[in-house]
């Protein structure tokens, strides 16, 4: 038995929904399905969640007798016509027998009722699944009855789990709009941004499916960000391990905690592509067979961090130095990427957002707790992740890693590499970011490989 996740582009109008219906009916195993809210359907267009966000934020800023209030409501009223209209025209198409209207008019006149944006956004999928089960027949499921968060808002997997098992029960083929569950109070909350991903992973889980399928725009998991790298080859098969840390890093094409629910079951997944249905993808595996050649699996990163250098000199020999610089990271509500340590030297590396919002404090704290020599720090930096099951076998992966950089002429600033042995991360500056990439893909995986603008 199957569970098949859609995301956002694989459902973005009624041709796409076709593609799903074909894919579906292909094959009777595939009993229970997830689907997104509608993405874009060409470059310059909008994703219906990201409309709906606007919508709550517009809506939040209504309310006063002003100028701009009156803008905003009409701005509202806009936005959320263009979403009636995407709805309404997959529905025309299909000829569904809905009444979407009434849906539509309800989520209108709610949305400024709710005080937070997790309503609003939860409605692309809402929408989304109600049009996928008229088209198949299948029953609809809402996870507003299944899918729960603890009243600190964290996910309770427990309970999701026997809930969802129970409702599953009762239909052989049903459909359950992903990315959003239900507070105790009975309020909506949704996971974080690419959280049909993780509703997939639950639902397989539940249904203890032989596999679950991830169906997307891409025929499989690519060795690189097809943004940085021109055709980047696929991955066949993949650790969850190399997986968690490739999706982490950057690779959005699976969300990094949808790994979670499925690893526990042990059920493989699989990446596919609705526009290319042949096409045998990438499959995610608790032990994948064979090695890459080269040893590494895949290349991801990401931009915006910042690194804290701080200098001491006899630092190593100071009892209780690393904890009080965490001390004072913990103090700013901030938790930490990577920290990576020199005799006199410790760094901290976090995300810039954070850093930004508590700068001054945490700076303070540290000069308080630690009294260190100097404090330096980088902003604007980058992380790219070097990722292999094979490289714990394999010598001289470091040094080919630094030739191709240094040979690309990016300045490596930080190096961290897990004990686990699947990993080497390193620190440039975003600017030099796609070059990085780049020459990391040319030295392990192509030497062809190319820019992609
Ligand atoms: P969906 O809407 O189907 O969930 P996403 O946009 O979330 O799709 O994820 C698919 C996109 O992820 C691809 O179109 C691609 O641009 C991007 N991507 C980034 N890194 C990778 C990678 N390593 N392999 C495949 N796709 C990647
Ligand atoms: N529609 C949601 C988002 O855009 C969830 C998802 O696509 O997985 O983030
Ligand atoms: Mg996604």
């Amino acid at each position: 038995m199957i569970v098949a996740k859609f995301g956002g582009s694989s459902l973005s109008d009624s041709e796409q929904f076709l593609k799903v219906r074909e894919i579906l009916r292909s094959d009777p195993a595939r009993r229970y399905v997830i689907p997104s809210a509608p993405g874009r359907r060409h470059s310059a267009d909008h994703k219906i969640t990201d409309l709906l966000y606007r919508c709550h934020d517009l809506a939040q800023a209504i309310g006063s007798e002003s100028r701009e209030a009156i803008d905003h409501a009409r701005e509202y009223e806009r936005i959320f016509s263009e979403i009636r209209r995407r709805f309404l025209d997959i529905a025309s198409a299909l000829e569904l027998n809905v009444d979407l209207e009434g849906e539509l008019d309800n989520i209108e006149r709610r949305i400024p009722q709710e005080p937070t944006a997790d309503y609003a956004a939860s409605r692309g999928e809402y929408l989304n699944g109600l049009l996928l089960s008229a088209l198949m027949g299948w029953a609809f499921i809402d996870p507003a009855h299944c899918v729960w968060f603890r009243d600190d808002g964290t996910f309770d997997s427990e309970r999701t789990q026997l809930e969802c098992a129970h409702a599953l029960l009762t239909h052989e083929y049903a459909v359950i709009p992903g990315f959003y569950g239900n507070m105790p109070d009975g309020t909506i909350r949704t996971f974080s941004r690419g959280g049909s991903d993780v509703t997939g992973a639950i639902v397989a889980r539940a249904a203890d499916a032989d596999l679950y399928e991830n169906w997307t725009d891409v025929s499989g998991f690519l060795t690189a960000d097809p943004r940085i790298v021109k055709n980047p080859r696929r991955i066949e098969q993949i650790t969850y391990r190399e997986l968690r840390e490739l999706s982490y890093m950057g690779a959005t094409v699976l969300h990094e905690d949808a790994i979670f629910p499925v690893r526990k079951a042990g059920i493989p997944i699989n990446i596919r592509n609705t526009n290319e249905p042949e096409h045998p993808g990438t499959l995610i595996l608790p032990h994948a067979q064979g090695e890459p050649l080269a040893g590494i699996t895949g290349i991801a990163g990401r931009k915006g961090f910042a690194i804290i250098v701080i200098e001491k000199a006899m630092m190593n020999a100071e009892l209780g130095f690393g904890r009080r610089v965490l001390q004072a990271v913990e103090e700013c509500g901030i938790s930490f990427e990577h920290l990576p340590t020199g005799i006199d030297t410790m760094c901290v590396v976090l995300h810039k957002e954070a850093l930004d919002k508590a700068r001054e404090r945490l700076i303070t704290r540290i000069y308080e707790l630690t009294e260190p020599d100097s404090i330096e720090i980088h902003e604007d930096m980058a992380l790219i992740a070097t990722v292999g099951r094979g490289m714990v076998r394999q010598r001289g992966i470091a040094s080919r890693l630094f030739d191709a950089l240094s040979e690309a002429h990016v300045n490596v600033r930080m190096i961290d590499q897990g004990s686990s042995e699947l990993n080497i991360i390193v620190g440039v500056s975003s600017q030099d970011f796609d070059k990085a990439v780049r020459a990391i893909y040319g030295t392990f995986i192509d030497e062809s490989g190319g820019d992609v603008h």
